[in-house]
């Protein structure tokens, strides 16, 4: 069995203590009958929480998952980003271009929210008309009503080697498209 590692997170959010200790990692592994596949492994130093899951990588294509969040549960659902990805949130004004931020993580949507929280967060500071930091202000408010599952948005993750993923716990709100 060949075994590639491939990325870490670390300081995620427990979804049992709920203390920000989680490590995630990410190995690529072979495994017989099913190929190549992301093995992802979490355990919480604080209370000792563990899961795992695996993604098969087989057909890689461009891909693009669009998840429709409007409910507080939908924030708990797994997303998967590559370096190739690009994630927008079409509501908040939000993008992360591939380009922009290489960073590949695995984290929950809650997790993306905060993400785009500090980065608006920096925009901020560099921010100089009253116009633009009153903008802010107000997506920082909207943030944090998404964050507390108070305003429905929809997330949009576009990878062109097909390697990211959304991983709905109400996979009913989750489409999935080949894209060229
Ligand atoms: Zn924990």
């Amino acid at each position: 069995m060949s075994e590639k590692y491939l990325s870490v997170s670390d300081g995620e959010k427990c979804p049992v203590c709920e203390n920000s200790t989680m490590k995630v990692t990410a190995r690529e592994i072979k495994v017989p009958h099913f190929g190549q596949t992301l093995l992802y492994s979490s355990l919480c130093r604080n209370c000792g929480f563990r899961q795992s899951w695996q993604y098969p990588l087989e057909a890689r294509s461009p891909h693009r998952y669009t998840l429709n969040v409007s409910d507080p549960s939908d924030l708990t659902s797994r997303v998967i980003k590559s370096n190739t990805a690009s994630i927008k949130i079409p509501e908040l004004g939000f993008s992360l271009e591939s380009k922009m931020s290489s960073d590949p993580f695995i984290t929950n949507v809650e997790g993306v929210l905060q993400r785009a929280k500090s980065a608006t967060q920096t925009l901020n500071s560099w921010a100089d008309s009253k116009e633009e930091k009153e903008k802010i202000k107000k997506l920082l408010l909207d943030i944090d009503r998404a964050i507390e599952g108070e305003l429905p948005f929809t997330l949009i993750i576009e990878d062109p080697l097909g390697i990211s993923t959304i991983q709905a716990t109400n996979p009913k709100k989750l489409k999935i498209e080949e894209i060229s």
